[in-house]
């Protein structure tokens, strides 16, 4: 298990990001000008959709959205530019409210990447309004992808926490799945948890599951990231073989329930409805169905 996985469904954008034209005003507001242009609204997390037509997003001229701040998504391969503006989604007919949870694994690939990465600007901004140096509030700069003090001149960048997430296979060719303390009762994924300071990534997944389950892992492998701005992560995913002792020693605050699961087992569970399985939208889905072979039965949409 060493390829990298090929489709994560909020690592699929498509858009140039045209860091370079962040600072350059004129250009940013010929682009705003440009009636070509395309403005995704988001509010507190959600966008916009027509769910009957793939479902796909909404985008609007600049002159029909509502006043707020604005970000600059990128540019596509025909020269239009993405901007997002967080600001109360309009009534528009036959268009619903929806977040990454409902449609990020449904959209194409280029909406999927608008979405997330206004998502995850949207959060930033709301969250980090003043300077981390002198505390007074700070100002949206280079077309949202900064937060610059006028106070100090200091400059903040959109921050993103690390986790790993780590499918751990026995020699027998099982897997590990546990339940966390907050899931419906049915709910099983595999381990995860966030980087801490001064650890590598191997090191955290070696960590997280000594501390989850009370396990040693060898041959940490990466398979692949998306991010999950929900609200501001990103997910690094990697194989580990456990080693040694197999017994499961749980950490009650952290995990309900823990078992190896060959093929058959899980497959066998999952069809009587005693285990429901990560839905497509994680990173966890795709790294048990790489090891599975294929989709599990009954998966969800999103
Ligand atoms: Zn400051």
């Amino acid at each position: 298990m060493s390829e990298t996985l090929q489709w994560l469904a909020l690592a699929r954008g498509t858009l140039d990001r045209v860091a370079e034209r962040r600072k350059d005003d004129a250009w940013v507001e010929a682009a705003w000008a440009d009636p070509r242009t395309r403005v995704l609204v988001i509010e507190r997390g959600q966008s916009l959709v027509h769910l009957e037509s793939g479902p796909a997003l909404l985008l609007l001229s600049p002159t029909d959205v509502p006043d707020g701040d604005r970000y600059l998504l990128g540019v596509d391969e025909d020269g239009i530019a993405y901007f997002a503006v967080a600001g109360p989604l309009p009534v528009i007919e036959g268009a619903e409210k929806a977040g990454i949870r409902r449609v990020g694994a449904l959209l194409d690939d280029q909406d999927s990447g608008l979405l997330t990465h206004a998502v995850a600007l949207e959060h930033w901004h709301t969250t980090n309004r003043f300077c981390p140096r002198c505390g007074g509030p700070s100002e949206l700069a280079a077309a949202g992808h900064v937060r610059l003090c006028p106070a100090d001149g200091s400059e903040q960048f959109p921050r993103v926490d690390p986790a790993v997430i780590m499918l751990v296979e026995d020699d027998d060719e099982r897997i590990l799945l546990a339940r966390g303390p907050q899931w419906p009762e049915d709910r099983r994924s595999i381990l995860a948890g966030f980087v801490e300071p001064g650890e590598s990534l191997e090191q955290a997944v070696a960590r997280e599951v000594r501390e989850e389950v009370g396990l040693s892992v060898r041959d940490v492998r990466y398979l692949g990231s998306q991010p999950w701005p929900l609200p501001q992560s990103l997910m690094l995913g990697f194989f580990a073989r456990a080693d040694g002792d197999l017994e499961l020693r749980p950490d009650p605050e952290e995990i309900l329930d823990a078992a190896w699961y060959t093929r058959e087992e899980l497959r066998t569970a999952i069809e009587a409805g005693r285990i429901v399985a990560p839905g497509p939208l994680s990173i966890a889905s795709q790294l048990i169905m790489r090891w599975y072979g294929g989709e599990l039965p009954n998966m969800p949409p999103f």
